[in-house]
């Protein structure tokens, strides 16, 4: 029962504007073609394209046998949509929960559109590994519910499950990671609770999946004192060690409401157990900055609620509509060099890249 109260709670209030995240959200990712800065003039020169050439071969040696990064257009400061999904429910549901083909269908948007999916850690920790041209998409799946992951008595993926369908879709695209996907769990009420439900998440780590914290009951962490709040992440953080060999890396915030002490939420301790999250991630409505840029916050990062069902009319924020708005601004979206060590992006940019990631950069 706390569960549901749990889940609905947060299913509940997606776009609240008391609650910090959807409030910073549009600053972060602008809706407006204007607020688009760079139009097409990455693409502009082939002098450009040649220096480009030149400066990767010095990075890096791989450099050389992949595309040059004006041809496909990279841009590895351009925005990542981190897709946040909540339950599969047969009538869909309102603003949090899809339907299994609406949930089918955004795969396959995804897919024909560029995207290929990667790890929030691996975002985080900007180690994006993606074929020249590709664009990253983290998928993110809050609440640990039953229907995102279920086996069989003979150990097989519940094809109904979110897992079930990612998995079917990975085996028919041999370029899709159905494994990169991240999950961010509730160790109080793990895929329905009950019996097996712990050995349910040793399981799915042991797929290849991202395990996140997403505290241990579901807390309003706003409201819980600093020694609550790292009771929560500890205690989660240690479970998943205890059942996956790994602690979790990143956290999504219940509500995505923060810690009085936005820190605690990036690092604490209890009962003897540090954790320390390299990604934050709030309940959002925008587009998260690339981990190379000036202003990628790693104790905020937004998210999009998937929505794939909007007419096209006033904005929801949700899934659809940002993707739209990658489609009718392409500059503005992440693209892939090809190669993990570099990073390439139109050099009228340069200003925007993080001066930490200077000694990787590759502006053309
Ligand atoms: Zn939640």
């Amino acid at each position: 029962m706390a569960l549901a109260l749990a889940v609905s709670a947060c299913g509940g209030q997606p776009d609240e504007p008391g609650d910090g995240a959807v409030v910073t959200d549009p600053d972060t990712a602008p809706a407006t073609p204007e607020d688009a800065a760079t139009e097409e003039a990455g693409a502009a020169s082939g002098d450009g394209a040649e220096a480009t050439g030149e400066d990767a071969e010095g990075a890096t040696e791989a450099a050389a046998d992949l595309p040059d990064p004006a041809e496909v257009g990279a841009n590895e400061l351009g925005q990542i949509p981190v897709l946040m999904y909540h339950r599969l429910l047969p009538g869909g549901g309102g603003d949090y929960d899809l339907t299994a083909d609406e949930f089918r269908g955004e795969l396959q948007y995804l897919y024909d559109h560029g995207y290929r999916p990667v790890r929030m850690a691996d975002v985080a920790a900007g180690t994006i590994d993606l074929p020249a041209g590709t664009s990253p998409v983290v998928l993110t799946f809050d609440d640990s519910t039953r229907e995102q992951f279920a086996l069989d008595e003979q150990g097989e993926v519940d094809p109904e499950t979110k897992v079930g369908i990612l998995e079917a879709f990975g085996s028919r695209h041999d370029d899709w990671d159905a494994t990169a996907a991240s999950f961010y769990v509730i160790t109080s009420s793990l895929f329905g609770g009950g019996q097996g439900s712990e050995q349910l998440l040793t399981a799915l780590a042991e797929r290849g999946y991202e395990i996140g914290n997403h505290t241990h009951t579901h807390r309003n962490l706003g409201q819980a004192s600093a020694q609550e709040v790292q009771e929560e992440l500890a205690t989660t953080s240690r479970m998943v060690e205890e059942l996956t060999g790994q602690p979790t890396t990143t956290l999504s915030l219940p509500f995505g409401v923060r810690p009085q002490d936005p820190a605690l939420a990036g690092a604490g301790e209890a009962d003897g157990h540090r954790y320390e999250h390299t990604a934050v991630l709030l309940v959002g409505s925008g587009p998260a900055l690339s981990p190379f840029d000036a202003d990628f916050e790693p104790l905020g990062v937004p998210r999009i609620r998937s929505s794939p069902s909007w007419d096209g009319g006033e904005p929801d924020y949700g899934s659809a509509f940002w993707l739209q708005v990658f489609e009718d601004h392409p500059d503005r979206r992440y693209v892939s060099d090809g190669d993990p060590a570099t990073i390439s992006f139109p050099a009228e940019l340069e200003d925007q890249l993080d001066p930490a990631h200077a000694e990787r950069a590759n502006p053309y």
